[in-house]
């Protein structure tokens, strides 16, 4: 036995501590859709217009989906995770066949967060030309995100795309996807508070975070939840080997950075 087997299960409900740095991005989800989701009544006071969906973008590997899945989380709301390029069927009227039927069942499934992903991979685009067929896909689309009333129906929508530049306008307009929120690379404070939520509930000894934060410029979270799995495969293949068991420790996660690159050159 020993502290190898103790960390079990992943746990279940993610929330925003589960998420380093993104503080506007964790704002800006609380002010826009987490408020009105859980309090209606000041917004109905106001009149405020509620409903609609946020469109979450940046390079790959920082948090888009784990911050989705943290905000259905902060609601206790079911987590239904959407790949646009899954729903697309080359049949007529298959893929908006495909995206009434997702919405129904989410329906059916209240309180819930639809996360689309993949956002450019629906309608007009520079490397896709715009077809009658495509056109119909987005209209239903845009149908079912209209006809959510956020307050009443227990329904958010969140979109995510790597490519914001190929994410068709008509997504773009009030009432639809009307905020855009940039899900940056984490900086060396956004860093060090990732490495830490990674590295909690495992056995570890003398961790200079501050020194881990500066070493890994352009890492991304899935980056640095790689050097923490590397490193922790380390370990357990050594404890395996020597039957000698010991904690994580910062020569471990040294050797896995020298042995993985950032991902996040590009932005
Ligand atoms: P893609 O564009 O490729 O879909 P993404 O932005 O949706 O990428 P995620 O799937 O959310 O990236 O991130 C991958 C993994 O990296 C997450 O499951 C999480 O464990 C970790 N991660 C990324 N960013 C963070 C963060 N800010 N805090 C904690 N963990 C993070």
């Amino acid at each position: 036995g020993g502290q190898a087997g103790k960390r079990g299960r992943e746990k279940e409900r993610v929330t925003f501590e589960d998420v380093g740095g993104l503080h506007e991005v964790k704002n800006a989800i609380h002010m826009k859709i987490i408020k009105p989701f859980v309090s209606p009544e000041l917004f109905e006071l106001f009149k405020k217009k509620v409903g609609g969906g946020i469109l979450l973008y940046g390079p790959p590997g920082c948090g888009k989906t784990f911050i989705a899945k943290a905000t259905a989380g902060e609601c206790r709301a079911r987590f239904i995770p959407i790949h646009i390029s899954d729903i697309l069927d080359p049949y007529i009227g298959g893929s908006e066949q495909n995206l009434r039927e997702i919405f129904s069942s989410a329906r059916a499934n209240n309180p819930s967060v639809l996360f689309l992903d993949e956002m450019d991979a629906l309608g007009y685009n520079r490397s896709r030309a715009s077809s009658n067929s495509m056109r119909t896909v987005v209209d239903t689309l845009l149908t079912e995100i209209e006809g959510i009333e956020t307050s009443t129906e227990k329904m958010l929508i969140i979109g995510a795309t790597n490519m914001p530049w190929d994410v068709d306008p008509a997504f773009k307009r009030p009432g639809r996807f009307d905020k855009m929120i940039f899900v940056s690379p984490p900086d060396e404070e956004a860093r060090k508070t990732i490495f830490q939520i990674k590295l909690t509930e495992r056995p570890v000894v003398d961790i200079d975070y501050d020194w881990l934060a500066k070493e890994t410029d352009l890492y991304s979270g899935a980056d640095i939840e790689n050097v923490v799995e590397t490193a922790t495969e380390m370990v357990i293949t050594e404890i395996m080997k020597t039957g000698v068991e010991r904690p994580i420790q910062m020569n471990d996660l040294k050797q896995a950075i020298a042995s993985t690159n950032p991902s996040t050159i590009e932005w």
